[in-house]
């Protein structure tokens, strides 16, 4: 009988170790939370996992999701997990939950990260222990959370801000110098404490909770440049994330956008991520031309990083919600205004009112976002009419002989409006956003995993890009994509012992069938707590993960273990 030499042994898997070279046929062993070797083990593991004909690659990082209430309610982080993601950063557009000083402060962060990120506020106030106190104690709070897989957090411009200037100045006003001083420290205490870096939410268009403006948008500049400083003078890694003001705006202005990012990024010296670069069908070819810009203007020491999507960028809509569709036709929101699903209800028997749905939806003003066309809305949920996933409005409507707003109204009305319709709004082209996916300065993020619970399923990306952009398109080769998902993702935000499959460094793994990883399809599930529901889509082809040298799912399920940390940026590998 032979003891067992090592804890864990992957055997006989092609390894794509995230440095983008080829991959090859190999085994990993792993001693503890780390990795051991990689390519011959001759010695036996205490638990082997057969890795023939599956590759094997460093876990997923997933940079840009919103779960920092997730992490107090949902242990095994799903869906994440069971995408081979094993670290997950937290604390994005600013909406994190500390520092909390008191009960107001607690209620205006709160209502900002559950009316911005569109997560039940209920979900959050149920489950997230931290009530009150101080960055350090919200730390000490996520060292005690036990779950499945690793994560990290930036320090969040909404809680800071709040703290200093209160939950009725923070969205009204720009800081004083003294105020703007106070940020600053608190900044720097979240660095100290380790966080990996500063985010905020400066989109123009967008609003905040409570009918007012993102704290982003009143503040000056000579804040968020105090803020870089600070990062700046970090001695650690340390990054400024943000979605950017000009969003939502033309190319010109975009463009012009980029101006400040430099500006940021030359204050801190640290990489300046900003996200999600869309392209969009009002100006084909803009996601690709301002990636391929902003590379061109940055500083290789402090660049500016764009992150984009690798997915065609939609959130699901109800009639019965204001959202896209409901706005463009003015006869319907003022039905929903006036009387909610009732009043649609009843709208549907008029056929006077009917005629002037049709005629509004003839003559829908196309945005920058939607072209206001029906052919760009997709049918993604139908509890009548299941069969109808994916197809278009103007497509059904076409074929039953009628106008695509008596689809809207009859689908939804027949669903009790559980009906949802997604309107394309950016990277809708797959040609184009193919091209963004192949740049080599676009770092692939922008999941919002835990945001838009109802109405966003890009959780899914690293599934996603492995599918269709490795697999089904090839637009990367299969080690491309796996540095994108870990290596890059490990080095922009400070995780020098992360990313790659190399003897001392963490042993985060995900074994996974190159010919068959796939997204299956998507499903409401009603586990938030609350009694919420959310989207949730479902993979094949994710064999196992590995956290910190411990598996953690089989065939995409969650085992029960839960080894994850709370990662703070480390600056060298050590090597074990
Ligand atoms: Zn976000």
């Amino acid at each position: 009988m032979t003891a067992a030499t090592h804890d864990l042994v992957v055997r006989g898997a092609l390894i794509v170790d995230g440095n983008g070279g080829p991959a090859f046929e190999g085994d990993v062993a792993v001693d503890g939370d780390h990795i051991a070797l990689v390519g011959t083990v001759t010695g036996k593991g205490r638990e082997e996992l057969d890795g023939r004909g599956l590759a094997l690659a460093p876990g997923f990082i997933d940079p840009h999701t919103h779960l920092d209430a997730n992490l107090f309610w949902d242990p095994d982080v799903t869906p994440c997990s069971s995408y081979g993601v094993t670290t997950v950063v937290t604390g994005n557009c600013g909406y994190t939950l500390a520092p909390l000083p008191d009960a107001a402060a607690r209620d205006y962060v709160i209502d900002a990260l559950s009316f911005v990120e569109q997560i039940p506020r209920a979900a959050i106030e149920e489950s997230v222990t931290f009530v009150a106190g101080t960055q350090a104690d919200y730390f000490t709070a996520l060292d005690r959370l036990a779950v499945l897989c690793n994560f990290a957090t930036f320090v969040g411009h909404v809680p800071v801000r709040t703290a200093v200037l209160g939950p009725d100045a923070v969205h009204e006003r720009p800081a004083t110098a003294e105020e703007t001083a106070r940020i600053a420290d608190l900044v720097a205490d979240g660095l100290k404490l380790g966080a990996i870096g500063f985010s905020t939410d400066q989109v123009v268009g967008n609003y905040g909770p409570r009918g007012g403006a993102l704290p982003g948008q009143v503040c000056d500049d000579d804040e968020l440049l105090a803020v870089a400083q600070v990062l700046g003078t970090n001695p650690g890694p340390g990054l400024f994330t943000m979605a950017p003001r000009a969003l939502l705006q033309t190319r010109a202005e975009r463009e012009a956008d980029l101006e400040w990012h430099l500006r940021l990024a030359a204050a801190s010296h640290k990489p300046v991520v900003v996200g999600p670069v869309f392209d969009r069908w009002s100006e084909p070819g803009v996601g690709y031309d301002l990636v391929a810009l902003t590379a061109e203007r940055s500083r290789a020491d402090a660049p500016v990083v764009p992150q984009i999507s690798t997915r065609a960028f939609e959130l699901w809509t109800r009639l019965d919600m204001p959202g896209l569709v409901v706005r463009a036709l003015p006869t319907l929101n003022a039905a929903l205004i006036a009387g909610g699903a009732d009043e649609i209800r009843r709208l549907a028997t008029d056929e006077s009112a009917r005629q002037a749905l049709r005629d509004e939806g003839d003559r829908v003003a196309p945005t920058l976002i939607w072209s206001g066309r029906w052919e760009h809305v997709a049918m993604r949920w139908s509890p009548t009419r299941p069969e109808l996933y994916g197809r278009n409005v103007r497509d059904i409507a076409t074929e039953l002989q009628i106008h695509p707003t008596d689809v809207l109204l009859d689908v939804a009305i027949a669903d009790n409006f559980e009906t949802q319709f997604a309107p394309s709004m950016a990277n809708d082209d797959d040609d184009r956003l193919a091209d963004m996916v192949a740049h080599p300065a676009a770092m692939i993020g922008a999941s919002d995993a835990g945001a838009h619970v109802l109405s966003n399923t890009d959780s899914c990306y690293a599934v996603w890009t492995l599918q269709h952009w490795v697999r089904e398109r090839r637009t990367l080769t299969l080690e491309r994509a796996v540095r994108k998902l870990t290596a890059d993702q490990a080095d922009l935000l400070g995780f020098a012992d992360r990313g790659r499959l190399a003897p001392g460094l963490a042993a985060d793994l995900v074994l996974f069938d190159p010919d068959r990883v796939a997204t299956t399809g998507v499903r409401f599930v009603a586990d938030q707590p609350a009694g919420g529901r959310r989207l949730v889509t479902d993979a094949t082809g994710i064999a196992a993960s590995v956290v910190n040298g411990t598996v953690v799912t089989r065939d995409g399920s969650p085992v029960g273990a839960h080894p994850g940390r709370f990662l703070r940026p480390v600056v060298s590998a050590g090597v074990a």
